[in-house]
């Protein structure tokens, strides 16, 4: 089921290390072999490939460098981010696809790469709602052929705001910007790689239980779910009684925090698991890169204007804040965000070496069947029947079988696993729960998109997403995805414990 990448492939112009430098023949001077060795600091695209001769005081810093520790052991790391926000008048993402008037806070591409010894990762967190595949291979294969990374090292994480642009499947809507997007990611990982330094990692966690909610409840009337935005669901005539929710949330906020060997405060990779959805944007039409966007700036201002966070979104395909589309969404948002900065401010020293890696397979996974529901599914939501009509007749068109990319890495302790559609809470939590790391993440709407994922209980009880349309990879393709991070994570954990 897997295709045949192996994660060791190097790109052509590969000059990652000494070892790899060797392989491939090329005579290095010893300053470009001590860049090679992932111990230059000067700035520039050198510090990714290589090529540029070190000057005496970076040779001299090397050097120091060097004695310290060896090259299997440094972190380095390096954050960009890069302005994505589209221009005014181009589509918006559902519902109503209307055009943007104007912005209310820029969205970015926002890169961490991490490096220790000749594995080198990056995590870009993307203020859109979803990417096509299309769009993050273009994207990948940008930035590894400038910059040397390998293609299976680089996961494009979406925020899943909901103030930007519209992805269609394809056609003509938004396709000029779309058109200039996987540049401007490319050159969000270019600049993180031109900013790698020796770092020094922390992890801090917050619990957040304010303001977000399992957006499926239980009906008592047919022990089915509802979503909690419908409006059936506050009408005590057609819902009286409500049976709790269906499923949990993942208080979890993560933020791993990376300074400079100087104690500045470089940047952040932060995770939580919450539908970007509390900006007015019904009423504003503007762009905003929503929560996430609201936590980077707290935290730039807590620790430096410079400070860049790498916002991944966890297992939230059934997990909403308690309000939507709010006037107060910042004050909203601010919630979320003086939890990421405590958490930030409490965070604790890594333990032992920092290993950076990555491993990603890419799996075929079976459609959903899309005669596979009850017809009265939809009209018991009594909720925009139309739009499930045209979903289902796409899902209908699609191929029996599609590939999906599914990547992992670890910083150190800390573990990332992707996946491509929208994941119920429940999966991120078995995913933590199966995984060997001490600390694990979920990241989904990685480098693809394929909608809605449920559990088996949420394909039994129904609801917005369990339909065909919303849903459109089959349970069995769902366990695949889940499974395969797991794998990754397994095989992350022990190749770096024997
Ligand atoms: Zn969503």
């Amino acid at each position: 089921m897997e295709s045949a990448r192996t994660e060791m492939e190097m790109p052509k112009n590969c000059v990652q290390s000494p070892a790899c430098a060797a392989r491939h023949g090329n005579a290095f001077s010893r300053r470009q072999v001590l860049r090679l060795a992932g111990l230059a600091v000067a700035p520039g695209v050198a510090a990714c490939r290589g090529l540029v001769a070190a000057t005496d005081d970076e040779t001299r810093v090397v050097e120091q460098t060097r004695s310290k520790k060896s090259p299997s052991q440094e972190l380095w790391v390096g954050f960009s981010q890069v302005d994505i926000t589209p221009p005014v008048g181009a589509m918006m993402t559902g519902p109503g696809l209307a055009r943007a008037v104007g912005t209310d806070d820029p969205l970015r591409a926002r890169t961490l790469v991490a490096r220790s010894g000749d594995r080198m990762m990056a995590i870009v967190g993307v203020d859109l709602v979803k990417i096509r595949r299309d769009l993050a291979d273009a994207a990948i294969a940008q930035a590894s052929q400038r910059t040397g990374i390998n293609r299976d090292a680089v996961m494009i994480c979406c925020s899943h705001n909901h103030s930007s642009p519209f992805v269609p499947m394809g056609g003509p809507n938004n396709a000029d910007y779309l058109a200039k997007l996987p540049r401007l990611i490319a050159d969000s990982i270019e600049q993180a790689c031109q900013a790698l330094q020796p770092a020094r990692m922390f992890l801090g966690r917050a619990l957040v239980f304010d303001g977000l909610h399992n957006r499926r409840v239980i009906s008592k009337t047919d022990g089915l779910a509802l979503n909690t935005w419908l409006r059936k669901v506050s009408d005590l005539e057609r819902t009286p009684q409500v049976l709790g929710t269906a499923g949990p949330i993942d208080p979890e906020l993560w933020v791993a925090r990376f300074d400079a060997r100087d104690g500045r405060v470089l940047g952040t990779l932060v995770n939580f698991t919450c539908h970007p959805s509390l900006h007015d944007r019904i009423r504003l039409k503007t762009w905003s890169a929503d929560y996430p966007g609201v936590i980077a700036d707290q935290l730039a201002k807590a620790f430096g204007k410079d400070v860049v966070s790498v916002f991944t979104q966890g297992a939230s395909g059934d997990v909403n804040p308690n309000t939507q589309f709010d006037a107060n969404w910042r004050e909203k948002a601010g919630v979320f965000a003086s939890a990421a900065v405590h958490a930030a401010q409490n965070a604790v020293p890594a333990k032992g070496s920092v290993v950076v890696d990555y491993a990603r397979s890419d799996v075929v996974v079976p459609r959903r069947d899309p005669a596979d529901w009850r017809p009265e599914a939809v009209a018991r939501l009594d909720w925009r029947p139309d739009m499930f009509e045209a979903a289902k007749r796409q899902v209908v068109h699609m191929p029996p079988t599609r590939e999906v990319p599914v990547n992992a890495g670890r910083i150190g302790p800390l573990g990332i696993a992707t996946n491509a559609g929208e994941l119920f809470v429940d999966w991120g939590l078995d995913i933590k729960r199966r995984s060997p790391f001490p600390h694990t993440i979920v990241s989904e709407l990685t480098n693809d998109w394929v909608g809605y994922e449920p559990t088996a209980q949420g394909f039994r009880q129904e609801g917005y997403e369990a339909l065909v349309g919303p849903n459109f990879v089959s349970l069995k393709g769902i366990r695949i995805l889940v499974d395969t991070a797991v794998e990754l994570l397994r095989k992350l954990w022990e190749k770096h414990s024997r």
